[in-house]
């Protein structure tokens, strides 16, 4: 359509589009908080949302907790939310595992502790988790021990990644059949005062560089983060918006799935850089460039208090 893109949203606009909209999808890290810190506004954003009717979900690509804990992080926020409302890569790694994938057989893991609880809820067992230190002469690394029944190495976030990790990958993906998923592709992390740490995205790149194969991933971008709300709960992708800090993987999904879009910026994403994108007049890049931008999502609360 020819309708103007990237336009700030204020005044009577925001109820506009609140109006036209059952639905909200919000990105988590960014846009409703920065690390352990709730985004100023966003607990009184979400509660009235919700308390006006919308169905309001939650998706994150960060692969380091189970759907319980972001539900017990929220509620200590203040959040007013259910575990059923949030889909973080790890429960949709799982759930892409089992049903996507049917997967028979156990995943050989790198990754969190909270991806091995949501694995094994949907009946997955993986081995893997944890400390994996180098041992013995570089001669036998090719020879470690593989379980048989690993059919699946899957990479998300893990403080332990190691080289003999990486290693044990390698001799599972040299074995064509044996599935490979990584949660996400975000390579850079960025914490308070400008600093950032190494994403889960570099983690997938070494063992993707290693194996010469490529993952699939879950996350956002992937419309299946979307698929999977849309699957659970009754959501119209012409009355729904996404929320998200980040053009590449949020504002992407959101476009992606018909869905309109807001960038918030609290986040990492500038609006020079959706700008840049609609510039460029490159058709493949037209997809992260927002309907809409605010500052940060309490410019949302004039118009759910009015
Ligand atoms: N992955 C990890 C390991 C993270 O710690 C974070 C943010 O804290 C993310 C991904 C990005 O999360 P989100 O999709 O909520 O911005
Ligand atoms: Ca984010």
């Amino acid at each position: 359509s020819g309708k103007k893109k990237c336009t700030r949203l204020s005044g009577a606009l925001v109820k506009q589009l609140l109006d036209s909209v059952d639905s909200v999808l919000f990105d988590c890290d960014g846009v409703i908080w920065r690390g352990d810190q709730a985004v100023p506004g966003a607990t009184q954003v979400i509660n009235l949302l919700k308390e006006k009717g919308k169905k309001v979900f939650f998706v994150t690509n960060n692969s380091s907790k189970t759907r319980k804990m972001y539900a017990e992080k929220m509620s200590t926020l203040g959040f007013n939310v259910r575990e059923d409302e949030v889909f973080g890569t790890a429960y949709c790694c799982a759930m892409y595992l089992k049903t996507v994938c049917k997967l028979e057989g156990k995943v050989y893991l790198i990754g969190s502790n909270a991806m091995r609880q949501e694995l094994e809820a949907v009946g997955i067992q993986q081995t893997g988790v944890g400390p994996d230190h180098i041992c013995g002469k570089q001669a036998d690394w090719a020879n470690v021990p593989l379980d048989p029944e690993v059919k699946a190495v899957v990479v998300g976030f893990d403080e332990y990644f190691s080289y003999m990790k990486m290693n044990r990958a390698f001799q599972y993906l040299t074995q064509q059949d044996c599935l490979f998923v990584g949660t996400n592709r975000d390579t850079k992390l960025p914490l308070e005062g400008g600093k950032a740490v190494p994403g889960t995205g570099c983690l997938l790149l070494a063992v993707e560089t290693a194996a010469q194969r490529q993952a699939q991933t879950v996350g956002k971008p992937n419309d299946f983060m979307f698929d999977c709300v849309a699957s659970k709960f009754n959501v119209d992708r012409d009355r729904c918006l996404m929320v998200g800090d980040r053009l590449d993987t949020d504002i992407l999904l959101g476009s992606n799935c018909g869905l309109k879009t807001l960038l918030t910026l609290t986040g990492v994403s500038t609006l020079a850089d959706a700008e840049a994108h609609q510039k460029s007049g490159c058709t493949e890049r037209q997809g992260m460039v927002p309907d809409y931008y605010v500052e940060s999502i309490a410019d949302l609360l004039p118009a759910l208090q009015g």
